[in-house]
């Protein structure tokens, strides 16, 4: 840095004020570890600014003392790229949540980088809307967050991820530099698409201060239906003698998620896959009893909403219908009430809370090819079998979009050798390592493996172009000695 940290501090200090410099270790601590508890460093202070203004002075401040930079927005990253690692300051965005007035004429919604997916939720519900992307995060989980990690989440195999939600973004550049209303967004036609470079950029690129979405009107009615799957002991590689542990449930929940989706079409607005395993933690760890008398070796949680003037209890008699040609489904339990439906979700987004409360764990999240996926479950058992018995594996996801969460317990918190085995199973398996929650640090090492060496000569470019002093991010999505 070419100025002392003092100095530095004193001037954030003149522009932010002394309560928006958290300078203190005790204040420092909560943006200094994520959310798993896997990713924790040091930052030189912590800066709150308010306002995209705030944001350029505080990053040419940065800039002139040559102090890095890590954003972060809800802190619930699960690749590590919102913390910092050595003493870089860290921005965060939360004092930016305004959340403007609907046009309700385009179905629009502005809000700050810094507004909470709930808060802006909310806001568009008061307003007869919907943001059409949802997360199990959402209470944190920022909009700058969010489009940094260009998200996905639960409605995505109706609605899409962040990118097809964003309208217009406002960002400051590493040398201060605002852009806003961003020309080239969807709805400009002029010059380079600057709003898709920042999407999926992972802060690596720039600040996002502020957001305009595209909403969908809200569904009058939704019901939603919990469903257990069963195939007994063959399931355990027992009857069929060639079947291995998983494979024949995941095949079964696959097929079942396919058929549901070609049934109930527009009106399915999530498929999520979990296994017993996920359902006894939730349970143990929440303290609610199961949902059905029996244990079963799967769930799919599916979401419909009604189309048109459709009431909820037709839309609950359409997913039984859709029900009568799933042999596998062994049992059902189907809510069209908000609390119910939200206890009913409860099983499945208690998951990533209920692993935490047992250990540290390492989070892969990869996208499997739906065919592949039994034959994946099945390696993937069995690699923790006899690779690392002490190991549990704990897989759920969004199966309708082929996205799959692995959750590893019981792997010495800093080794990537594991994560480097069953990220080459889920290549083998035609997969990708990352499917929506980013490449952050946490798999910065596997681009060169992933993308070719033109494409990552171009990132590079892109990123050297834009960040030419590497301030912004450091070692998130391109290895730090990389740039
Ligand atoms: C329980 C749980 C469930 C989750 N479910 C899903 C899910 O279904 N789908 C999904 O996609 N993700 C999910 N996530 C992951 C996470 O919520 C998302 O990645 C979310 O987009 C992160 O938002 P955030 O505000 O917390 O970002 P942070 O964690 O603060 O940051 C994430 C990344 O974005 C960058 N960043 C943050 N704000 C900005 C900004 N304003 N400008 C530029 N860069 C910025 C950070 O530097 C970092 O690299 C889940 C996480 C948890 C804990």
């Amino acid at each position: 840095m070419k100025i002392g940290l003092f100095e530095l501090a004193d001037r954030l200090e003149g522009l932010l004020g002394v309560s928006h410099v958290l300078r203190d270790p005790e204040l420092r601590g909560p943006y200094e570890v994520d959310w798993t508890r896997r990713w924790r460093g040091k930052a030189a202070m912590v800066v709150r600014p308010a306002s995209a203004v705030e944001v350029a002075k505080a990053v040419l401040i940065c800039a002139d003392a040559g102090a890095r930079i890590v954003i972060q927005g809800g802190n619930t990253g699960l690749v590590g790229g919102g913390v910092p690692l050595d003493g870089e300051v860290v921005i965060s965005t939360t004092r930016m949540s305004w959340i403007g007035e609907i046009d309700v004429v385009s179905a629009q919604l502005s809000a700050g980088a810094g507004a909470t997916l709930a808060s802006v939720q909310q806001a568009a519900s008061s307003g007869g809307f919907e943001v059409a992307i949802d997360l199990g995060a959402r209470d944190s989980a920022t909009l700058g967050g969010m489009v940094a990690t260009n998200a996905s989440g639960l409605s995505a195999v109706r609605f899409g991820r962040m990118s097809s939600r964003v309208v217009a973004l406002e960002a400051v550049l590493a040398d201060g530099t605002m852009i806003s209303g961003t020309p080239g967004s969807r709805l400009g036609g002029h010059g380079y698409d600057l709003a898709s470079l920042l999407i999926g950029s992972e802060g690596t690129l720039g600040i996002v201060t502020g957001v305009t979405l595209q909403l969908e009107q809200a569904p009058k009615s939704q019901a939603t239906a919990l469903l257990a799957l069963d195939v007994g002991g063959r399931g355990a590689g027992g009857a069929r003698g060639v079947v291995r542990e998983g494979e024949l449930v995941t095949e079964s929940a696959v097929f079942t998620a396919g058929h549901l989706s070609s049934i109930l079409r527009s009106q399915l607005r999530a498929v999520e896959l979990f296994y017993r395993d996920g359902m006894d933690l939730v349970c143990d760890h929440a303290r609610i009893p199961p949902p059905f008398q029996a244990s079963h070796d799967a769930y799919l949680i599916i979401e419909c909403a009604g189309v048109g003037d459709e009431t909820a209890g037709e839309v609950a008699a359409d997913i039984a219908g859709a029900l009568l040609n799933c042999p596998l489904v062994v049992a059902d339990a189907v809510a069209t009430d908000a609390p119910t439906r939200a206890r009913l979700w409860r099983y499945r987004e208690g998951i990533p809370e209920a692993i935490a409360s047992i250990g540290i764990p390492h989070k892969l999240d990869v996208y499997v090819p739906r065919m592949q996926m039994p034959g994946f479950i099945a390696d993937l058992r069995s690699l923790a079998r006899s690779v690392a018995p002490g190991w549990e594996v704990v897989v759920f996801g969004h199966v309708g979009v082929g996205n799959l969460h692995v959750n590893l317990l019981g792997v010495d918190v800093q080794s990537t050798a594991v994560d480097d085995v069953i990220l080459e199973l889920v290549i083998a398996s035609g997969g990708s390592v990352s499917a929506e929650h980013g490449i952050g640090r946490a798999k910065a090492a596997w681009m060169p493996r992933v993308l070719s060496a033109d494409q990552l000569g171009v990132m590079r470019i892109l990123k050297r172009a834009m960040d030419p002093d590497a301030l912004l991010n450091p070692g998130v999505m391109l290895p730090a000695s990389d740039v």
